[in-house]
């Protein structure tokens, strides 16, 4: 079916195949510094479908550029104790470089407490106090994946969120939250929306910036974008469907991302790259890796 397109989009697929592209050389060049790849720890506890197909996925991506993972997998019922001297003692191996603990762990588990066994250099989800406050700061750090991926995106496209109106729907602390500090501290004036957010039509209205992380299909009718907007669909609903009506946004947004292949791609993207600079800054290199993005 051919639509009436007026915006144009953001193509997270190909941003994210060539910072993968960077990744792997930047893998490359440390395994031969070094004499042992950047490795990636990833932690799930239990074996809930969706979280197995991510988990495989994330060690397929890391394999493909040259990052070793390690798998630690857990049994359902494992508790918060026995999680956190897991993650501890990852977080004191020398031979891993960066920790993904799958959300959600499971039932029963004290997520804070395990997220925060991760130590802040091998943070490179971006889920622990020290990376928020980083990123709240606009401080160098990890960054959350998914909200970093959104900002490469606005980077790369030339959006400049400085005095621009960043509507951000959702408040998850994985991808709400973040974005909207990271969008603050690019001096964007953030609007926070949540399901108890009341005038949620006219806020949308007036959004220069619109991030969509809500996780309800289409939540976001088209005639509620404000022309000229950049439109960011960070929602990835059943049936591959995001949280923007995405045929009638595109008529009125002037930049607007697709799904699948906007934000989805540049998560796992940043996820690999982050590793890579953890691993260099684990071995002392003092150079600033290619792919770090602008915070702050
Ligand atoms: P979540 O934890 O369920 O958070 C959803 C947020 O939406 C909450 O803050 C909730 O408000 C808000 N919300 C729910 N109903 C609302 C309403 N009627 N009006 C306004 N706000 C409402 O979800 P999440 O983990 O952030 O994920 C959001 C979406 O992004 C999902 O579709 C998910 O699949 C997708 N996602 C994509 C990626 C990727 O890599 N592409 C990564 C992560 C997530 P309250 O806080 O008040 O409950």
């Amino acid at each position: 079916m051919i639509f009436s397109t007026q915006a144009r989009l953001m193509d997270g697929t190909a941003l994210a195949r060539e910072l993968t592209a960077r990744t792997t050389a930047s893998a490359a060049a440390f395994t031969r510094r070094t004499g042992t790849a950047p490795c990636l720890a990833t932690v799930l506890v239990g074996e809930d479908p969706a979280s197995v197909t991510y988990v495989k996925m994330k060690r397929r991506r890391c394999e493909r550029a040259g990052i070793r993972s390690r798998h630690v997998a857990l049994p359902a019922g494992t508790g918060t104790a026995e999680l956190v001297d897991t993650i501890a003692g990852l977080s004191a191996d020398p031979r891993v470089h960066g920790i993904l603990l799958q959300h959600p762990a499971g039932p029963g588990i004290d997520e804070r407490a395990a997220f925060e066994a991760i130590a802040p250099g091998k943070d490179v989800d971006g889920v622990t106090m020290n990376s928020f406050a980083a990123m709240s700061f606009g401080l160098p750090g990890f960054v959350s994946c998914t909200p970093g991926g959104i900002m490469r995106l606005l980077d790369h496209y030339g959006v400049n969120p400085a005095g621009r109106h960043a509507v951000v729907l959702g408040r998850s602390a994985i991808l709400g939250k973040p974005t909207g500090m990271l969008l603050l501290a690019r001096d964007a004036t953030v609007t926070y929306c949540h399901s108890r957010t009341t005038g949620l039509d006219a806020l949308i209205r007036d959004a220069d910036i619109l991030v969509a992380a809500v996780g309800r299909p289409r939540f976001v009718r088209g005639d509620l974008v404000k022309p000229g907007a950049v439109v960011v669909d960070a929602g990835y609903n059943s049936g591959t469907v995001g949280d923007v009506d995405f045929e009638g946004a595109a008529a009125r947004a002037s930049l607007i991302t697709p799904v699948p292949g906007g934000v989805g791609p540049m998560t796992i993207a940043t996820l690999l790259a982050q590793t890579v600079e953890a691993a260099a800054a684990q071995h002392g290199s003092t150079a600033v890796p290619p792919t770090t993005i602008k915070n702050g």
